[in-house]
């Protein structure tokens, strides 16, 4: 505490308002808990603002860009296609993310969350200090403190984000679309953009540095991906190593390394999406004894309590995926514990992984390979999209569900969806998991015709042996 400034008590304070955060904040007033929030930049984190929502509104912008270019084959002919880059960001930043980080402030004020904007550091295991965008500070004791300060992203040696290399926020807020973007790892992030720009009509080369892009899906579902980039002319590089950069006010030229030779390509801008770091470095942990880990990541329980028994991380500071629904779920756990509760715990089964791509590819639970090293005796059955009325009226038939089943049970242990869709098919398999289903629990589930859902249907059919459309 700094001298002649006097402490204010908080009851549960949370740090950061991402995706963890807010819902932690919410969730621990509705519980009857006096809650305060601190938030550095803007309410809402990086998902709302510079992470999930504002890529998915440029995917959907440049979906729509795309479908109205390949409208001629459904006989609608439009004059000429044009795009306006600036109205298209401005659509995204004011109707779109605005919107939303405004509906989660009114949320927490509803809820009675007091809002403290300010940088929060620990000073010991009961104590913050927060400080304003003045140079004022103040000191509050706390009796339950929840970390969800999130993540940022790597720089690699030899890429200092710049005017020309940029990370995932730089290439959300470009704005012209490039006549050339090259992508520097091919994860879900650099997927997703390369995916937006590629729909642009920008020349766009992935350099990966392993074998496959996307490394959390499997090959039948990248191979989806790949087939839709090659079709856009993406050049994906796999095995190639990012060397160097040089940039000057026109360009950036990436100097990589593939097959033992040494290549070099030229672009307007180097987006470098090579993974997050959590935001953990900055806060004081040491003064509070919260132990982080090799990585900066801090180790928690499955209530999400630190070694510290009052204070609690969530979402991307603890290890995982960095996602926005884990951190919101963790966060509810967190809420829970902290009132209380002996048997709120995390359990990640039915937690999904979605790539919004083209197709989107989802996945829940085990796969095949990952439930037989658990030692299951499982089946997969495969239900191609092509036999699903509602895609093929979609004119988008490429993708597949495929259900990992027990063999002797029937039981659902797993579940991957690549087509358009997936990103909403998948909550049905997870809720189908979460609750112990069998193949035959979804058979006798009346699914709507014609939807994408039905295609759930005839997988489990198919994993009973009585597969009607297929
Ligand atoms: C381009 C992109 C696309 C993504 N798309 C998806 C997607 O489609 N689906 C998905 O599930 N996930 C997606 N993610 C990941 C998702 O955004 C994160 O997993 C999620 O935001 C993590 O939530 P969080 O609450 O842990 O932290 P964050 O959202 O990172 O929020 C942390 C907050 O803490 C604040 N903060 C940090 N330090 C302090 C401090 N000392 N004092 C006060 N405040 C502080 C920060 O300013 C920030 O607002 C995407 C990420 C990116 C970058």
């Amino acid at each position: 505490m700094v001298v002649g400034d006097f402490a204010e008590e908080l009851e549960t304070v949370v740090v950061g308002s991402g995706p963890g955060g807010y819902v932690a904040a919410i969730r621990a007033a509705q519980l009857g808990q006096k809650v305060t929030i601190i938030e550095k930049y803007k309410i809402g984190g990086v998902c709302l603002n510079v992470g999930c929502i504002p890529s998915k509104a440029l995917i959907n912008a440049s979906h729509q860009y795309q479908t109205s270019l390949d409208s001629k084959l459904l006989g609608i002919h439009t004059k000429e296609t044009t795009i306006n880059f600036e109205e298209t960001q401005e659509w995204k930043d004011n109707k779109v993310v605005s919107t939303l980080t405004k509906g989660v402030e009114m949320l927490l004020k509803k809820n009675k969350v007091e809002i403290i904007k300010g940088e929060a550091h620990f000073i010991d295991g009961q104590t913050l200090r927060v400080m304003y965008d003045d140079e004022t500070g103040q000191t509050y004791n706390f009796k339950h403190a929840i970390i969800a300060t999130g993540s940022r992203p790597i720089e690699i040696k030899g890429f200092k984000f710049d005017k020309r290399v940029i990370d995932s926020t730089g290439a959300l807020n470009l704005k012209q679309i490039p006549k050339k973007l090259t992508v520097v790892g091919g994860g879900y992030i650099g997927m997703e953009l390369a995916g937006v720009y590629a729909n642009f009509g920008t020349e766009v080369t992935i350099l990966e540095g392993t074998k496959q892009v996307l490394p959390g899906f499997e090959k039948d579902m990248v191979k989806l991906v790949e087939n839709d980039f090659k079709s856009k002319n993406v050049n994906i590089v796999t095995e190639a190593m990012a060397k160097s950069v040089k940039q000057t006010d026109k360009k950036a030229t990436v100097t990589y390394e593939v097959n033992g030779k040494e290549e070099t390509i030229d672009s307007d801008f180097v987006l470098v999406s090579v993974g997050r770091r959590p935001n953990t470095d900055d806060l004081g942990l040491e003064l509070a004894g919260i132990k982080t880990n090799d990585k900066g990541l801090i180790e928690v329980d499955e209530q999400g309590r630190t070694n510290k028994k009052n204070v609690f991380a969530i979402g991307d500071v603890v290890p995982g995926a960095a996602l926005a629904h884990k951190a919101s779920y963790e966060a509810k756990v967190a809420a829970e514990a902290i009132n209380g509760s002996k048997g709120a715990a995390v359990d990640y089964l039915s937690m999904p992984a979605v790539c919004f791509t083209e197709p989107e590819l989802a996945t829940v639970g085990y796969t095949k390979k990952e439930a037989k090293e658990l030692g299951y005796d499982v089946k997969d059955s495969k239900f191609p999209l092509g036999g699903n009325g509602r895609a093929l009226s979609l004119n988008k038939t490429e993708g597949f569900v495929r259900l990992i089943t027990e063999k002797e049970s029937d039981t659902l242990l797993g579940a991957q969806v690549a087509g358009v869709g997936a990103s909403d098919i998948i909550a049905e398999l997870g809720l189908a998991i979460e609750n112990g289903l069998t193949a035959e629990d979804i058979t006798l589930t009346i699914h709507s015709h014609p939807s994408l859902g039905e295609s759930v249907m005839d997988a489990a059919e198919l994993a009973l042996g009585m597969p009607i459309h297929i």
